[in-house]
């Protein structure tokens, strides 16, 4: 089996995607083209740069990695200086890469924690539960510690930070026995949400997160387009010193791509993802960010964009990129979401649209739609909520169509 560099694009998705999928392959051939295939993305990568993350001045890579990654792009990721690992528990189900077991102080590895006896908006806070999961996830994994434990969805509302200590007290114990070093969050917006009552918005927790300087960063949603609010508060965390790293940050790509009339539309020597990456990288006021790949195809269209400069035909890029998905995808800033009389949870709902949409994981987003006690078809397209979105999107429509997609069994 030969794999040389001149393989065309879609040829090499269809080969790194069956490799990834199959593992290393069977044979020494199959290896040795891998290994180039591997090699090749490096280089076409290159070094990510680091930046300081929040109090500890952590340098971390700009862009970080996830439990979830495929272990050939693990590899190839730590070989270009990836040295954060958001969602490390996960593997515990799928094995600990070997990389990171044989060099572990060269990594920071994020334990993602959940609330119990429900979901996000559902579940609570315990102490004694958060604590022996880390401690049975630390044995699964064979990490040893973990630098960073993160409660997952983050808090309901400032009352919640407050009063209910739990999550930071497990994280105390947890420090005091050295099997965590670092406490983090990533924090979804509940104002309006009708499961959550006195929800508040991500932007309000968050900023009273930073005021009570325990936590030392947070993960949060962000993505290209104007976004005031936000930056307002990535501005003042900076201030303070808290770290921020971007989430669901590829708002729409998905559906662009699939897109031909729309791509072609895009300056020459540019695509979304790579756009994305740049100004991710070096313009937005974010410390870092974590952008899904699923192939070494996606590896360097994505990748190679980090710490690279945005050049005027990725500002276009990113300004026909806003445009596209201003009227089509969801930033899930929640802004909308108290103004609904239906109490339709739009955000919860767009959310899994863009899972489908533009991850392709129409699976996982059909299942969680499906655990909604309320779904699109509750909308009556009164439209209260379209003035108070950011975007004017136009949320019934979207709804409809996120319910024609999601429900279809
Ligand atoms: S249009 Fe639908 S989602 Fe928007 S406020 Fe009215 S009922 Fe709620
Ligand atoms: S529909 Fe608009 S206001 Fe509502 S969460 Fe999405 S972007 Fe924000």
């Amino acid at each position: 089996m030969k794999l040389n560099n001149s393989l065309k694009r879609r040829e090499f998705l269809q080969y790194s995607t069956a490799m990834v999928i199959a593992g290393l392959g069977s044979n020494l051939a199959c290896r040795a083209a891998f290994d180039d295939s591997l090699n090749e993305a490096v280089n076409k990568v290159g070094t990510f740069p680091r930046r300081k993350l929040g109090y500890s001045g952590r340098e971390v890579s700009v862009l970080i990695g996830a439990g979830g990654l495929a272990p050939s792009l693990v590899d190839a990721g730590i070989k270009c200086g990836m040295n954060y690992w958001h969602k490390a528990n996960q593997w515990a189900r799928t094995g600990t890469p070997e990389a990171i077991l044989k060099n572990r102080d060269a990594h920071y590895c994020q334990i993602t924690v959940d609330r119990i006896g429900g979901n996000h908006e559902t579940g609570r806070i315990d102490e004694q539960s958060h604590y022996d999961f880390v401690k049975e996830i630390l044995k699964q994994t064979k990490l040893g510690y973990f630098d960073d434990i993160q409660f997952h969805f983050g808090y309901h509302n400032t009352a919640e930070v407050k009063n209910d200590r739990g999550f930071v007290r497990a994280f105390e114990r947890l420090k005091k026995e050295g099997l965590v070093k670092h406490l983090c969050l990533s924090q979804h917006g509940y104002a309006g949400n009708a499961r959550v009552p006195g929800g508040q918005s991500a932007a309000e927790v968050l900023t009273l997160v930073v005021e009570d300087g325990l936590y030392e960063h947070a993960q949060i949603m962000y993505s290209y387009g104007e976004d005031p609010a936000t930056n307002r508060f990535l501005e003042f965390a900076r201030k303070k010193n808290f770290g921020t790293i971007a989430m669901k940050t590829t708002r729409g790509i998905g559906r662009m791509n699939q897109d031909t009339a729309f791509m072609k539309t895009l300056p020459a020597g540019t695509s979304p993802h790579n756009a994305l990456t740049r100004w991710l990288t070096t313009v937005a006021k974010i410390d870092l960010a974590v952008i899904q790949v699923r192939n070494f195809a996606e590896f360097i269209d994505t990748y190679s964009g980090a710490g690279r400069t945005l050049r005027s035909a990725d500002a276009r890029a990113i300004e026909l990129m806003t445009a596209r998905a201003d009227a089509t995808a969801c930033r899930l800033c929640t802004e909308c979401q108290p103004y609904c009389p239906q109490q339709v949870p739009i955000a919860e709902i767009l959310r899994f649209d863009r899972y489908a949409s533009d991850n392709r994981d129409l699976t996982r987003a059909r299942a969680l739609y499906a655990g909604l006690d309320r779904r699109a078809d509750a909308c009556v397209a009164c439209g209260s909520c379209i003035e108070h979105c950011p975007q004017k999107l136009q949320i019934p429509e979207r709804l409809a169509a996120a319910h024609t997609l999601l429900s279809r069994a």
